[in-house]
């Protein structure tokens, strides 16, 4: 085939809309050859102007045969991606049957080798338009049909599609027909997978994994099978509508691109999320928050789909929004709210930052390559917590009731932020565009700064548009006692809160539960040391250290005294999510800009370890960040984890001289050494010289999947020898797996290595176009993220000549624009320090 695929523009979406109607689609697929396989696709649909034309879409095949009406139509006629469907009746049917090669890179079907067993593995991967790799299908999210899936596959398989199985035998598997869903939520899995059963509810769930992983998911089925369980039943107790495609399956898939997909009745996740050694609380918090985002997914975006992608964000952030609210409320992860602080808002105001900021609720997403660009922290977190502030401003038993009219009215339907607005709004009485112009129609944040005073407290808001914000405001005492709070309803500038005089002696104040960036009063961040960590509520502390890193940002606090407050309050830390956020946080903003030396912080890392309780996850967290930050006295306790017969005692470590804060560590009794602890550590000797290539290679055969090439390609990259750079950069810009390309990427630029990579400076610039030509959108960013060179003037000046060329690919216009931009943030610098490098 001659000419690309063209991805589909809204206006070709609303056009095609208004004239066509699926009825469905009944797909059969033929995937016992191991090179390509056979999709036959019949699809009926309505056309609401007999006589004209529109086209159907397949992605990278080879037609065989197609009909139009029982009338054959010329393969030769597909142009890139589309088939041109002309003279069309009122009632429709097309026959059409391709070969296509299975993906290697993630999108479509993929076929996967299991390396310690040699099995292959296959799944179906749709968003946002990879549908049509697999069947023929008009590839946009308001065309819903049902599908009826049958595949033929070799009999010692098992297949599972969205819907529940309706007969299997001879090799050949039927399904029911799905209810109605858009193509890109389709999915087929196929493979000798490890499968286990229960159910809830009348609800048939299932969880699958490769067979080699099956002692690691069986070991967790229990915790996964009753998380399921509360969160379906936490659901329903929401939304008011029962969840609608019948069978639940949840399946961990090897080489997967991405976190998770949602698609009906079966998510595919990546199989990291089995746990293989100890987890900590907050890799199981975590896991739990994105099977519960699946799980919102179909009400959000499932059984009611956005018309076109400009509404991405009303399924990301409603997902993003109920996975942390259920976490917490069923019960199983009462520190939730404390990440979503941390983390996830955090990740909000970063993206609000960039240039490439956007509108929450964009208008402007004019195709679907545009679409895949806005799956960022606005669309996620930002998204989430305005719909938090809808629901404080409209109150919380409004809001659901306004979510339950919407699904209702919606079932199986389509729908976009307009009619969002119009249901809510008339739930609740009152009209709601302005402050959606306020929320999500504008972008940037706003800046909070209470001002404790002798008469009393006021909140002042600064930063365009004002927007009205519900709060809740906290006093504590200097022992971390709570002494008042009172909820603020902020509608302008400023609002002044009681009229009792602002704080104790010694005391903090809290602003609650708002997306914004809330700067203490001075006597607050004085007091912090020795207030946050008494401080009970994991919530309020979380909010503590988010402040404490803005004003860090703001130079309101210095990078001295936020280590400081790390060395007073980091190893009381509970919540071991959020400690992980405020080491990294030390690491890269400051550590990393030369603002504060690797020295303190990595004692201060390795003190908080020398306290955590023997054999825990916290103390896997805490190993893993010294891992990031270790200098040469941490070398021998990181090969000593690396031993043969890891010793659970750190031994012979002494402070850095350079560190005055703390004594030495004196031991982590108990330590479990997991593969991934030990690639973490390796990495680290690697990139200071305490580890070769034959090291890395040794560690590749304890660890031969997919995985295990990926964290070798990472090691391999932070040696300090020119050789290894060269691989590295070789695969960076062409190595086919992605994963392992991002990997090499994550290890290549490494602190201390400047004379090594800095020919490699001018060299991303000249391969960047290299770097995301061919690969998924979703890893292209990814890979040219990572591989940005962090060098201030050097790396400013090459992109601005970059961002000049006109024809500048659109993701590299938006991940190099922010890279670039991101080297301004942080405190101080443009003036002095040595932040010229990582
Ligand atoms: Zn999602």
């Amino acid at each position: 085939m001659t000419s690309p695929s063209r991805a589909l523009t809204r206006v070709e979406a609303q056009t095609r809309a208004a004239l066509v109607r699926v009825g469905g689609y009944a797909v059969s697929l033929d995937v016992t050859d191991p090179a390509t396989y056979v999709s036959r696709t019949v699809v009926d649909f309505a056309c609401a102007s007999p006589g004209a034309a529109t086209f159907v879409e397949m992605k990278d095949v080879r037609p065989e045969r197609i009909l139009l009406n029982g009338r054959p139509l010329d393969p030769a006629t597909l142009d890139g991606n589309r088939l041109p469907l002309p003279g069309l009746r009122a009632a429709n049917r097309l026959e059409v049957t391709f070969s296509a090669d299975y993906s290697r890179t993630g999108e479509g079907l993929h076929r996967s080798v299991d390396p310690e067993d040699g099995e292959v593995y296959l799944y179906g991967q749709a968003p946002l338009d990879e549908a049509q790799r697999i069947f023929a299908c008009f590839d946009q999210p308001d065309l819903k049909a049902p599908v009826t899936l049958t595949v033929t596959a070799p009999p010692q398989w098992t297949v599972h599609g969205n819907a529940p199985l309706r007969q299997a035998g001879d090799g050949v598997w039927a399904f029911e027909p799905t209810p109605p869903i858009a193509p890109y939520l389709f999915t087929v899995l196929a493979g000798p997978w490890h499968v286990r059963t229960a159910e809830h509810d009348g609800i048939p769930l299932g969880l699958l994994c490769r067979r080699s992983l099956a002692p690691h998911l069986d070991a967790d089925a229990g915790e996964l099978f009753a998380a399921t369980a509360a969160n379906l039943d936490r659901y329903h107790e929401l939304f008011g509508v029962r969840y609608a495609f019948g069978k639940y399956d949840q399946a961990f898939i090897p080489d997967f691109p991405g976190g998770a997909v949602e698609n009906p009745g079966l998510v595919t996740f990546k199989e990291e999320f089995l746990f293989r050694t100890v987890a900590t609380d907050y890799d199981r918090l975590r896991r739990f928050v994105v099977m519960a985002h699946e799980l919102a997914h179909m009400w959000f975006g499932n059984l009611v789909t956005l018309r076109w992608w400009d509404d991405i964000w009303l399924n990301e952030a409603f997902a993003e929004l109920m996975g942390w609210r259920v976490a917490a409320e069923t019960g199983r992860h009462p520190g939730a709210a404390a990440d979503f602080a941390a983390w996830r808002e955090r990740w909000g105001m970063l993206a609000d930052r960039r240039p490439s900021t956007h509108p929450v609720a964009p208008d402007d997403v004019a195709d679907t390559a545009a679409a895949f660009l806005n799956f960022d922290g606005i669309s996620y977190a930002k998204g989430a917590a305005a719909l938090r502030q809808l629901s404080a401003l409209l109150g919380d038993d409004v809001f659901l009731a306004g979510l339950r009219a919407y699904f209702e009215r919606f079932r199986f339907g389509n729908a976009g932020l307009a009619d969002f607005l119009a249901v809510l709004g008339s739930v609740a009485g009152t009209d709601l565009d302005g402050w959606a112009d306020l929320w999500l129609r504008s972008t940037g944040f706003n800046t909070l700064r209470p001002l404790p005073g002798p008469s009393g407290l006021t909140v002042e808001q600064t930063g365009a548009p004002l927007r009205p914000h519900r709060f809740r405001i906290t006093v504590y005492d200097s022992h971390g006692a709570r002494v008042r709070d009172a909820p603020v309803i902020l509608d302008g500038g400023s609002v002044a809160v009681d009229g009792r005089s602002g704080l104790p002696p010694g005391g903090v104040l809290l602003v609650d539960d708002t997306y914004a960036k809330v700067l203490l009063d001075p006597a607050s961040l004085a007091a912090l040391p020795s207030v946050l960590p008494a401080i009970a509520d994991p919530h309020a502390r979380a909010l503590l250290w988010t402040a404490a890193m803005d004003a860090a940002g703001e130079g309101e606090l210095s990078p001295e005294a936020f280590l400081t407050l790390l060395e007073a309050a980091l190893a009381g830390e509970a919540e071991t999510s959020v400690l992980v956020e405020v080491l990294a946080y030390a690491r890269d903003d400051l550590a990393r800009r030369g603002l504060v030396d690797f020295g303190p912080l990595a004692a201060i890392c390795a003190a908080a370890l020398s306290a955590a309780a023997p054999g825990s996850g916290r103390q896997v967290a805490l190993a893993t960040a010294l891992t990031t930050v270790a200098g040469p006295p941490h070398v021998p306790t990181l090969a000593d984890w690396l031993a043969p017969t890891p010793v659970s005692v750190l031994t012979g470590v002494a402070a850095p001289a350079s560190s005055p804060l703390l004594p030495a560590p004196t031991g982590a009794a108990g330590l479990v050494v997991s593969q991934d602890l030990r690639w973490d550590a390796l990495a680290r000797l690697a990139a200071l010289g305490a580890a070769s290539a034959s090291d890395v290679t040794a560690e590749s055969r304890r660890d031969p999947g997919s995985r295990g090439a990926e964290k070798a390609a990472r090691c391999h990259a932070a040696l300090p020898d020119a050789d290894a750079k060269a691989e590295a950069w070789e695969m960076i810009v062409r190595e086919e797996r992605a994963g392992v390309a991002m990997a090499a990427a994550a290890g290549f630029w490494q602190h201390g290595q400047e004379e090594l990579t800095d020919p490699y400076v001018e060299r991303f610039f000249a391969d960047a176009p290299a770097m995301v030509s061919g690969r998924y959108q979703l890893f292209a960013k990814l890979i040219v993220r990572q591989a940005f060179p962090r060098y201030a003037g050097r790396s400013r000046r090459l992109a601005s000549v970059m961002l000049a060329e006109r024809s500048l690919d659109p993701i590299l216009r938006r991940e190099v624009g922010d890279a670039a931009a991101e080297l301004s943030f942080g405190p101080g610098v443009e003036n002095g320090g040595r932040r010229s490098t990582r």
